[in-house]
Protein backbone atom coordinates (compact mmCIF):
# COMPACT_ATOMS: atom_id res chain seq x y z
CA UNK A 1 0.00 0.00 0.00
CA UNK A 2 1.34 3.49 -1.21
CA UNK A 3 0.53 6.26 0.56
CA UNK A 4 2.10 10.06 1.34
CA UNK A 5 2.60 10.81 4.15
CA UNK A 6 1.12 13.85 6.03
CA UNK A 7 3.14 16.33 8.02
CA UNK A 8 6.52 17.14 7.05
CA UNK A 9 8.56 19.42 4.54
CA UNK A 10 11.57 18.89 2.35
CA UNK A 11 14.54 20.70 3.55
CA UNK A 12 17.74 21.21 1.77
CA UNK A 13 20.24 18.11 0.39
CA UNK A 14 17.16 15.96 0.17
CA UNK A 15 16.09 15.69 4.14
CA UNK A 16 12.94 16.24 5.38
CA UNK A 17 11.64 17.81 8.46
CA UNK A 18 8.65 15.79 10.42
CA UNK A 19 6.21 17.90 11.85
CA UNK A 20 4.00 14.70 12.98
CA UNK A 21 5.39 14.66 16.86
CA UNK A 22 7.08 17.51 18.81
CA UNK A 23 10.29 15.64 18.46
CA UNK A 24 10.99 17.11 15.55
CA UNK A 25 13.07 15.04 13.32
CA UNK A 26 15.33 16.07 10.23
CA UNK A 27 16.00 12.85 8.43
CA UNK A 28 18.45 12.41 5.65
CA UNK A 29 17.63 10.20 2.71
CA UNK A 30 17.05 6.28 3.93
CA UNK A 31 17.21 7.55 7.70
CA UNK A 32 14.29 6.29 9.66
CA UNK A 33 12.78 8.16 12.58
CA UNK A 34 13.51 7.06 15.90
CA UNK A 35 9.47 6.36 16.18
CA UNK A 36 9.80 3.30 13.26
CA UNK A 37 6.78 4.88 11.59
CA UNK A 38 8.54 7.21 9.04
CA UNK A 39 11.55 7.42 7.22
CA UNK A 40 13.23 9.44 4.22
CA UNK A 41 12.91 7.20 0.98
CA UNK A 42 14.78 9.21 -2.35
CA UNK A 43 13.86 12.82 -0.31
CA UNK A 44 9.88 12.11 0.76
CA UNK A 45 8.52 11.15 3.93
CA UNK A 46 6.94 7.51 4.19
CA UNK A 47 4.43 5.96 6.36
CA UNK A 48 6.67 2.70 6.98
CA UNK A 49 4.34 1.14 9.02
CA UNK A 50 1.00 1.94 6.59
CA UNK A 51 -0.96 -1.07 6.64
CA UNK A 52 1.23 -3.03 8.64
CA UNK A 53 -0.93 -4.92 11.44
CA UNK A 54 1.23 -7.22 14.25
CA UNK A 55 -1.51 -7.42 16.69
CA UNK A 56 -5.70 -7.65 15.52
CA UNK A 57 -8.17 -9.06 18.45
CA UNK A 58 -11.25 -8.97 20.35
CA UNK A 59 -10.63 -7.37 23.89
CA UNK A 60 -12.89 -6.22 26.81
CA UNK A 61 -12.96 -2.12 26.37
CA UNK A 62 -12.00 -2.42 29.97
CA UNK A 63 -8.40 -3.81 28.89
CA UNK A 64 -7.52 -0.24 27.38
CA UNK A 65 -8.05 0.51 30.17
CA UNK A 66 -11.39 2.45 29.69
CA UNK A 67 -14.33 1.81 32.51
CA UNK A 68 -16.84 4.63 31.22
CA UNK A 69 -17.06 4.36 27.96
CA UNK A 70 -19.60 1.22 26.84
CA UNK A 71 -19.00 -0.82 29.56
CA UNK A 72 -18.29 -4.46 29.62
CA UNK A 73 -18.31 -4.50 25.33
CA UNK A 74 -15.55 -5.98 23.56
CA UNK A 75 -13.76 -4.07 20.98
CA UNK A 76 -11.27 -4.83 17.96
CA UNK A 77 -7.95 -3.75 18.60
CA UNK A 78 -5.05 -3.26 16.23
CA UNK A 79 -1.43 -2.07 16.54
CA UNK A 80 1.82 -1.26 13.90
CA UNK A 81 5.22 -1.32 15.94
CA UNK A 82 6.78 1.55 16.79
CA UNK A 83 6.21 4.15 19.23
CA UNK A 84 8.05 8.22 19.53
CA UNK A 85 8.37 7.73 23.48
CA UNK A 86 11.27 5.78 24.65
CA UNK A 87 10.53 5.27 28.18
CA UNK A 88 13.11 3.09 29.79
CA UNK A 89 10.10 1.26 31.75
CA UNK A 90 7.78 0.41 28.94
CA UNK A 91 5.53 -2.24 29.30
CA UNK A 92 4.89 -3.06 25.86
CA UNK A 93 8.35 -2.77 24.37
CA UNK A 94 8.26 -5.68 22.02
CA UNK A 95 5.50 -4.06 19.93
CA UNK A 96 6.54 -0.18 20.65
CA UNK A 97 10.26 -0.42 20.51
CA UNK A 98 10.78 -3.04 17.48
CA UNK A 99 11.53 -1.12 13.89
CA UNK A 100 10.94 -2.94 10.56
CA UNK A 101 7.78 -2.91 8.72
CA UNK A 102 6.62 -6.51 10.24
CA UNK A 103 2.90 -7.46 10.13
CA UNK A 104 -0.01 -8.50 8.13
CA UNK A 105 -0.82 -6.69 5.28
CA UNK A 106 -4.47 -5.00 6.13
CA UNK A 107 -6.10 -1.95 4.04
CA UNK A 108 -8.00 0.53 6.17
CA UNK A 109 -11.44 -1.00 4.76
CA UNK A 110 -10.01 -4.71 6.03
CA UNK A 111 -10.21 -3.54 10.09
CA UNK A 112 -13.67 -2.11 9.14
CA UNK A 113 -14.41 -5.82 7.77
CA UNK A 114 -13.14 -7.24 10.60
CA UNK A 115 -14.65 -5.31 13.08
CA UNK A 116 -18.23 -6.14 11.74
CA UNK A 117 -17.15 -9.73 11.77
CA UNK A 118 -16.57 -10.10 15.16
CA UNK A 119 -19.40 -7.84 15.96
CA UNK A 120 -17.49 -5.04 17.54
CA UNK A 121 -18.65 -2.02 18.09
CA UNK A 122 -15.84 -0.18 17.01
CA UNK A 123 -11.86 0.12 16.66
CA UNK A 124 -9.38 1.16 19.21
CA UNK A 125 -5.81 1.91 18.02
CA UNK A 126 -3.98 0.53 20.58
CA UNK A 127 -0.41 -1.64 22.24
CA UNK A 128 2.13 0.62 20.84
CA UNK A 129 1.44 4.52 19.55
CA UNK A 130 -1.39 4.95 17.23
CA UNK A 131 -1.03 8.37 16.92
CA UNK A 132 2.62 8.19 14.81
CA UNK A 133 0.89 5.22 12.90
CA UNK A 134 -1.04 8.46 11.92
CA UNK A 135 -1.80 7.81 8.00
CA UNK A 136 -3.59 4.47 8.97
CA UNK A 137 -5.21 5.67 11.33
CA UNK A 138 -6.67 8.40 10.03
CA UNK A 139 -7.66 6.72 6.78
CA UNK A 140 -9.22 3.26 9.21
CA UNK A 141 -11.15 6.01 11.39
CA UNK A 142 -12.96 7.50 8.42
CA UNK A 143 -14.33 4.31 7.36
CA UNK A 144 -15.06 3.27 10.81
CA UNK A 145 -16.97 6.40 11.33
CA UNK A 146 -19.18 5.77 8.22
CA UNK A 147 -19.27 2.61 9.09
CA UNK A 148 -21.38 3.85 12.21
CA UNK A 149 -19.29 2.43 14.91
CA UNK A 150 -16.87 4.17 17.29
CA UNK A 151 -12.68 4.55 17.23
CA UNK A 152 -10.69 4.77 20.26
CA UNK A 153 -7.24 5.67 20.88
CA UNK A 154 -4.70 4.33 23.29
CA UNK A 155 -1.77 7.17 23.30
CA UNK A 156 0.87 8.56 25.23
CA UNK A 157 -0.54 12.01 23.62
CA UNK A 158 3.09 13.16 21.95
CA UNK A 159 1.89 14.52 18.89
CA UNK A 160 1.63 18.19 17.55
CA UNK A 161 -1.58 20.02 17.54
CA UNK A 162 -2.12 20.49 13.99
CA UNK A 163 -2.73 16.58 13.59
CA UNK A 164 -3.84 16.23 16.24
CA UNK A 165 -7.23 18.66 15.09
CA UNK A 166 -7.49 16.70 12.32
CA UNK A 167 -7.73 13.18 14.20
CA UNK A 168 -9.68 14.81 16.46
CA UNK A 169 -13.06 14.69 14.56
CA UNK A 170 -12.92 11.12 14.40
CA UNK A 171 -12.38 10.32 17.88
CA UNK A 172 -15.24 9.23 20.60
CA UNK A 173 -12.95 8.06 23.44
CA UNK A 174 -8.85 8.03 23.89
CA UNK A 175 -7.20 6.83 27.36
CA UNK A 176 -3.81 8.88 27.38
CA UNK A 177 -0.95 8.14 29.22
CA UNK A 178 -0.02 10.99 31.94
CA UNK A 179 3.48 9.29 32.98
CA UNK A 180 4.48 12.33 35.50
CA UNK A 181 3.84 16.02 36.36
CA UNK A 182 7.83 16.29 36.54
CA UNK A 183 9.42 17.55 33.35
CA UNK A 184 12.32 15.85 34.60
CA UNK A 185 10.91 12.88 34.52
CA UNK A 186 9.69 12.90 30.93
CA UNK A 187 13.04 14.36 30.12
CA UNK A 188 15.46 11.86 31.14
CA UNK A 189 13.26 8.68 31.72
CA UNK A 190 10.71 8.78 28.37
CA UNK A 191 13.12 11.59 26.12
CA UNK A 192 9.78 13.63 25.56
CA UNK A 193 8.77 16.70 27.12
CA UNK A 194 5.57 16.89 29.68
CA UNK A 195 3.80 19.97 28.17
CA UNK A 196 2.53 18.87 24.46
CA UNK A 197 0.68 15.65 26.20
CA UNK A 198 -0.70 18.19 28.94
CA UNK A 199 -2.01 19.91 25.51
CA UNK A 200 -3.07 16.76 23.94
CA UNK A 201 -5.38 15.60 26.91
CA UNK A 202 -6.62 19.27 27.21
CA UNK A 203 -7.65 19.40 23.39
CA UNK A 204 -9.74 15.85 23.82
CA UNK A 205 -11.57 17.24 26.67
CA UNK A 206 -12.34 20.51 25.13
CA UNK A 207 -13.87 18.67 22.20
CA UNK A 208 -15.99 16.30 23.67
CA UNK A 209 -13.70 13.36 23.08
CA UNK A 210 -14.35 10.75 26.02
CA UNK A 211 -11.16 11.01 27.88
CA UNK A 212 -9.64 8.75 30.53
CA UNK A 213 -5.99 9.05 32.10
CA UNK A 214 -3.71 6.30 33.01
CA UNK A 215 -0.22 6.98 35.08
CA UNK A 216 1.96 3.81 35.76
CA UNK A 217 3.38 3.83 39.59
CA UNK A 218 6.65 2.69 39.47
CA UNK A 219 8.35 3.15 42.90
CA UNK A 220 11.29 5.42 43.90
CA UNK A 221 10.52 7.03 40.00
CA UNK A 222 7.08 8.64 40.75
CA UNK A 223 5.65 7.38 43.34
CA UNK A 224 5.58 10.04 45.89
CA UNK A 225 2.88 11.79 47.88
CA UNK A 226 3.86 15.23 46.18
CA UNK A 227 3.97 13.82 42.56
CA UNK A 228 0.77 12.06 42.54
CA UNK A 229 -0.77 14.87 44.36
CA UNK A 230 0.38 17.37 41.41
CA UNK A 231 -0.92 14.74 38.70
CA UNK A 232 -4.49 14.32 40.81
CA UNK A 233 -4.61 18.23 40.98
CA UNK A 234 -4.03 19.17 37.61
CA UNK A 235 -6.55 16.22 35.96
CA UNK A 236 -9.26 17.63 38.64
CA UNK A 237 -8.70 21.00 37.55
CA UNK A 238 -9.57 20.21 34.38
CA UNK A 239 -12.53 18.44 35.03
CA UNK A 240 -13.01 15.94 38.55
CA UNK A 241 -15.10 13.57 36.56
CA UNK A 242 -11.92 12.41 34.18
CA UNK A 243 -11.23 8.72 35.28
CA UNK A 244 -7.84 8.06 36.67
CA UNK A 245 -6.10 4.87 36.54
CA UNK A 246 -3.59 3.76 38.45
CA UNK A 247 -1.58 0.85 36.94
CA UNK A 248 1.43 -1.15 38.81
CA UNK A 249 4.48 -1.37 36.96
CA UNK A 250 6.28 -4.65 36.48
CA UNK A 251 10.12 -4.96 35.77
CA UNK A 252 10.05 -4.69 32.18
CA UNK A 253 12.41 -3.35 29.06
CA UNK A 254 15.90 -1.44 30.89
CA UNK A 255 13.89 -1.59 34.53
CA UNK A 256 14.75 -4.06 36.76
CA UNK A 257 12.97 -1.54 40.05
CA UNK A 258 10.97 -4.15 42.13
CA UNK A 259 7.28 -4.16 40.64
CA UNK A 260 4.91 -1.32 42.31
CA UNK A 261 3.77 -2.97 45.96
CA UNK A 262 -0.32 -2.77 45.86
CA UNK A 263 0.28 -0.81 49.51
CA UNK A 264 1.83 2.04 47.04
CA UNK A 265 -1.20 1.45 44.96
CA UNK A 266 -3.64 2.05 47.11
CA UNK A 267 -2.20 5.24 49.43
CA UNK A 268 -1.94 6.72 45.47
CA UNK A 269 -4.98 5.69 44.75
CA UNK A 270 -6.32 6.93 48.27
CA UNK A 271 -4.49 10.24 47.63
CA UNK A 272 -6.17 11.25 44.28
CA UNK A 273 -9.59 10.44 45.32
CA UNK A 274 -9.43 13.45 47.46
CA UNK A 275 -10.32 15.10 44.55
CA UNK A 276 -10.79 12.79 41.74
CA UNK A 277 -15.05 11.35 41.56
CA UNK A 278 -13.30 7.95 39.54
CA UNK A 279 -9.73 6.20 40.65
CA UNK A 280 -9.34 2.47 39.73
CA UNK A 281 -6.78 0.27 39.82
CA UNK A 282 -4.86 -1.48 37.87
CA UNK A 283 -2.69 -4.48 37.12
CA UNK A 284 -2.89 -5.82 40.68
CA UNK A 285 -5.57 -7.12 43.03
CA UNK A 286 -7.16 -4.31 45.05
CA UNK A 287 -11.10 -4.64 44.96
CA UNK A 288 -11.14 -1.58 46.95
CA UNK A 289 -10.28 0.02 43.61
CA UNK A 290 -12.37 -1.52 41.16
CA UNK A 291 -16.04 -0.69 41.01
CA UNK A 292 -17.61 2.38 39.65
CA UNK A 293 -19.41 4.09 42.62
CA UNK A 294 -21.80 6.66 42.40
CA UNK A 295 -19.52 10.00 44.02
CA UNK A 296 -22.81 11.19 45.24
CA UNK A 297 -24.26 8.09 47.28
CA UNK A 298 -21.85 5.35 47.24
CA UNK A 299 -23.86 2.73 45.34
CA UNK A 300 -21.51 0.19 43.24
CA UNK A 301 -22.78 1.09 40.15
CA UNK A 302 -20.45 -0.93 37.55
CA UNK A 303 -18.89 -3.93 39.60
CA UNK A 304 -15.57 -5.47 38.10
CA UNK A 305 -13.78 -8.72 38.74
CA UNK A 306 -10.76 -8.72 36.79
CA UNK A 307 -12.64 -8.26 33.01
CA UNK A 308 -15.43 -9.52 34.10
CA UNK A 309 -17.92 -6.52 33.92
CA UNK A 310 -21.25 -6.16 35.55
CA UNK A 311 -23.03 -3.07 34.71
CA UNK A 312 -25.96 -2.43 36.33
CA UNK A 313 -27.13 0.87 34.92
CA UNK A 314 -29.65 1.46 32.24
CA UNK A 315 -29.29 4.77 32.00
CA UNK A 316 -25.97 7.49 32.81
CA UNK A 317 -27.50 7.99 36.34
CA UNK A 318 -27.66 6.59 39.84
CA UNK A 319 -30.35 3.46 40.31
CA UNK A 320 -30.25 4.74 43.93
CA UNK A 321 -30.13 8.29 43.89
CA UNK A 322 -30.64 9.68 40.95
CA UNK A 323 -27.17 11.77 40.32
CA UNK A 324 -26.40 12.24 36.86
CA UNK A 325 -23.17 9.76 35.94
CA UNK A 326 -20.38 11.06 33.32
CA UNK A 327 -20.66 6.95 31.81
CA UNK A 328 -21.39 6.17 27.48
CA UNK A 329 -23.89 2.96 27.55
CA UNK A 330 -24.85 3.75 24.17
CA UNK A 331 -22.41 2.93 21.25
CA UNK A 332 -23.07 6.15 19.22
CA UNK A 333 -20.16 7.73 16.88
CA UNK A 334 -20.05 11.02 18.60
CA UNK A 335 -21.08 14.44 16.84
CA UNK A 336 -17.88 16.18 16.45
CA UNK A 337 -18.18 19.62 18.37
S1 LIG B 1 6.73 11.09 14.26
FE1 LIG B 1 8.69 9.96 14.27
S2 LIG B 1 9.91 10.86 12.62
FE2 LIG B 1 8.23 12.29 13.10
S3 LIG B 1 9.11 13.74 14.59
FE3 LIG B 1 8.08 12.11 15.75
S4 LIG B 1 9.70 10.59 16.18
FE4 LIG B 1 10.47 11.92 14.54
Amino acid sequence: MSVAAAYWDAISDRRVACKLCPTACQLREGQDGPCGTRGNRAGAMVPLQYGKVVAAGLDPIEKKPLYHFLPGRPILSVAAQGCNLHCAFCQNWQISQQKGAAGENLAPADIVRLARRHGSMGVAYTYSEPLVWFEFVRDTARLVREAGLVNVVVSNGYLNPEPLAELIPLLDAANIDLKSMDERFYREVCKARLAPVLATITALVAAGVHVEVTNLVIPGHNDGDPQLARLRDWVADLSPDIPLHLSAYRPEYKFDAPATPPATLDRAARLCAERLHYVYAGNVRLPAWNDTRCPACGEAVIARRGYQTECRLTAPKCPACDAALPIILTPAPRTAT
